[in-house]
């Protein structure tokens, strides 16, 4: 019999310090988000930051793509600062970041990391000037650099050397691996250029993004061999639960291989929706891997023909209400709160069994059952609740543990 292993261990990736958060090099998987505010609005983008930082996201990109994107990012980063919010902005830059950052040095300034798309730097005999100016801007303002790539704009000249070489190969290759070898080509020689240029490999992120899976499983491998920090994400990920599906996945096996130090999810938000759900969904993914931990875990069972009602489902809402309510007050009051693990379940087949591997636990009576909730505190049976409050008694109980363990 075979046992089951643990992930891998983590790509051996040097410490890249982002304003005050450093990723890769061991550090923690750090979420980030990307706003979708015109950031020429200053307001509307600094208050977008600061939900996105609210949800969970430790970064946060802003797109910086005219003129009056670069006056008002020093004015986003002032007022995020009068916020007390120190989460570093990084700004998104596509075919004149070359412009943009030398003519307005407040803007280059105030962002922690450029993200540069070698893509869209520049075509033909342009593309190295351009992309020296951005890495000079970077080593002037001594700011990291991540050079995105992403399948929807590679570098079309590259892509088409390659594929040239591989129709003249005696064992060509299929069109879909010739353009996931363009890709991390793109990136790793784009990364050896900014080190020849003077940037340290410290200062270096890389990026390879696509919207297929398998490209992007067979992509982060290849990078996983570059000695460069690893930002990951599925590209275009789309809406809904197939998007959050997708991502997840994708997300999923590579974490799981050692891979990645940076994580984002490219959901696109139902018009009218949460755009803090993209931030939910990287913590969610790095907390239900045990990698990361945001907030207390709720473990309920999905109920089955032995509830007798949907009370339970009541109660494990309730419980996730309660733990969005007083999380931000906890984690002031409680340091450690977010390890918390409860369990909420529908009857005695699985209940007291996961309920003594949660820190609290509650098993609630299922159909014939004797109407008692019997409940577990550190894997030990101390009491039942019934009757009319046990959803009250139980919050207590937590609320109680709460605060004589953390
Ligand atoms: S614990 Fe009981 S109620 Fe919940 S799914 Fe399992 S059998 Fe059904």
């Amino acid at each position: 019999m075979s046992i089951i292993r643990e992930y891998r261990p983590r790509h051996a990736t040097p410490a890249v310090a982002i304003g005050n958060v450093k990723m890769g090099g061991g550090n923690p998987v750090v979420v980030q988000a990307m706003t979708d505010t015109d950031t020429a609005d200053e307001v509307a983008t600094a208050i977008q930051c600061a939900q996105l930082v609210s949800a969970g996201a430790e970064m946060v990109r802003i797109t910086v793509n005219t003129p009056r994107a670069a006056q008002a990012v020093a004015g986003v980063r002032a007022r995020l600062d009068d916020m007390g919010i120190d989460a570093p902005l990084i700004g998104d830059f596509h075919f004149n970041g070359h412009k943009l950052l030398p003519q307005y040095p407040a803007c280059a300034a105030a962002l922690a990391k450029y993200r540069i798309n070698p893509g869209n730097v520049g075509r033909g005999d342009k593309h190295d000037a351009q992309f020296t100016i951005l890495i000079e801007q970077a080593l002037q303002h001594n700011k990291a650099v991540r050079i995105g790539v992403n399948w929807g704009s590679v570098d079309q000249e590259l892509l088409a050397t390659l594929m040239d070489e591989n129709a003249r190969s005696k064992q060509p290759q299929s069109a879909q691996v010739v353009l996931q070898q363009a890709l991390v080509q793109s990136a790793v020689q784009s990364a050896q250029f900014a080190e020849q240029l003077g940037l340290a490999a410290d200062k270096i992120v890389l990026s390879c993004k696509t919207s297929r899976i398998p490209d992007l499983l067979a992509v982060y491998r290849e990078l996983a061999q570059t000695p460069y920090a690893l930002h990951l994400g599925l590209t275009e990920a789309g809406m809904g639960l197939r998007a959050v599906a997708a991502t997840a996945s994708a997300l999923g096996i590579l974490l799981a291989e050692g891979i990645g130090d940076t994580i984002r999810a490219s959901l696109t938000p139902p018009a009218g929706g949460d755009r803090a759900e993209e931030v939910q969904l990287c913590c969610a993914l790095l907390q239900s891997m045990g990698l990361r931990a945001f907030a207390p875990q709720v473990t309920a069972c999905p109920g089955c023909g032995r509830t007798t009602s949907d009370f339970f489902r009541r109660l494990a809402a309730d419980i996730q209400t309660h733990i969005s309510a007083k999380l931000p007050q906890w984690k002031e009051q409680h340091p450690g709160v977010e390890n918390l693990t409860i369990a909420v379940m529908g009857c005695i087949v699985n209940g007291p069994g996961e309920s003594r591997h949660a820190d609290i636990g509650i098993s609630l009576p299922g159909s014939g059952e004797n109407p008692v909730a019997p409940v577990y505190i550190d894997g030990e049976k101390t009491t039942a609740l019934k009757g009319e409050h046990i959803a009250e008694e139980f919050i207590t109980l937590i609320e109680e543990y709460i605060a004589r363990r953390f």
